[in-house]
């Protein structure tokens, strides 16, 4: 069914991506209600209401819920107890965020579906890191099973003597170890998927790390990675496919000798799709506001030859005088005050 104009939206988490999405929403005709654990979230700058509240609080995600038409949400890291009992308004549904928030479980879901990763083990303490070490070899990439994001909660085994010192940098907490990759390229495949099945992707970023954080995507991405894009799309589509996934979601990727390996997925808008806004017929944002509101899918087709969307991060965002004043430059700042190292202030599309 299509939501008409006028309904309301939930979106719970009110960081810059609810933000996008609140944007996106309005421009169709809806409201949006933000829910979000903080005092002002950037999000709720530009959105109808606004609630406070905790991600675990069952009660008060009900009442923010009840009067809204559907609710969705713009990260992974949540308590699932509190959203299943929004059973069908909550899209998408919750075991996308089963499957994803939980590093070990995403790779058992990928190793069911069949899809190329890197060989990886769980790590509960010293013995398993140990066997973990054996089995895959060195180097490999500690990384917790949940709350990672941004290269965060990630620690490096490059010698058997810093394994140690890598399992308390995780906290030694639930990790799982994964082989050290080598690869040419980073990209990610990003699809919008409706309820009854109909998917569209976007053209394919190469995507560029620092410090485990995104700094830069370009199309095109270059021949190594259009050498891979057949296969990567048809692996994304598949997983949308097999999670039953209503909305947008995001594939990274490796882009290694023998083809695209899947690092990870977020079940949601993300942030190398941010070039989507002005590069492409239509925003990520808009799409999945459109898959969840029931509306039929928009061309994903580039608006120009080239584009590149670089973050601003942290101080970076001190730039924004002369960005400003750029001709070609699309601004973005997620008005979230305080700019800490390596904190997302903003991003930057520039289309040719
Ligand atoms: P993630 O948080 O899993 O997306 O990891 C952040 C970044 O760390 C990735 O974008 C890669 O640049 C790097 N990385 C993650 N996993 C591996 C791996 N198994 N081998 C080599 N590099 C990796």
């Amino acid at each position: 069914m299509r939501l008409a104009p006028g309904s309301t939206i939930g979106i719970i988490g009110g960081g810059q991506l609810g933000r996008m999405l609140a944007i996106a929403a309005a421009q169709l005709g809806y409201h949006c209600h933000i829910y979000d654990p903080h005092e002002a979230p950037c999000a709720d700058l530009v959105a109808a209401s606004f609630t406070r509240g905790s991600f675990d609080d069952a009660d008060a995600i009900a009442r923010f819920a009840a009067p809204c038409d559907v609710v969705t949400y713009e990260f992974e890291n949540l308590p699932t107890a509190p959203l299943d009992a929004l059973g069908d308004k909550l899209r998408p549904a919750t075991h996308s965020l089963k499957v994803t928030q939980d590093r070990a479980a995403e790779k058992r879901f990928l190793d069911a579906a069949g899809v190329r990763i890197a060989p990886w083990a769980e790590v509960d303490d010293e013995a398993s890191l140990s066997a973990a070490i054996d089995t895959l070899g060195l180097p490999l990439l500690l990384k917790t099973r949940r709350f990672g994001y941004d290269g965060k909660g990630q620690a490096w085994v490059r010698a058997l003597d810093d394994a140690i010192a890598a399992w308390d940098a995780v906290g030694r907490r639930p990790a799982v170890a994964e082989k050290g990759m080598h690869f040419a390229d980073e990209f990610s495949v990003i699809v919008g998927r409706t309820s009854d099945g109909a998917t569209r992707v976007w053209p394919v970023s190469r995507n560029i790390h620092e410090g485990g954080i995104l700094r830069r995507s370009e199309i095109p991405p270059g021949s190594t990675i259009e050498a891979q894009i057949a296969e990567a799309v048809e692996v994304t589509a598949g997983l949308a496919d097999r999670l039953g996934h209503v909305g947008v979601m995001t594939v990274e990727f490796f882009a290694c000798a023998d083809g695209p390996v899947v690092n990870e997925i977020a079940p949601r808008v993300h942030n190398s799709g941010h070039w989507t806004i002005e590069g492409s017929m239509t925003s990520q944002f808009e799409q999945h506001i459109r898959a969840i509101c029931g509306l039929p899918l928009r061309d994903t087709r580039l608006v120009g030859r080239t584009v590149s969307m670089d973050n601003l991060i942290g101080d970076d965002v001190d730039q924004w005088d002369a960005l400003i004043a750029e001709p070609g430059a699309h601004v973005h700042l997620y008005n979230k005050g305080q700019a800490r190292p390596g904190r997302k202030m903003g991003h930057v599309t520039r289309v040719a």
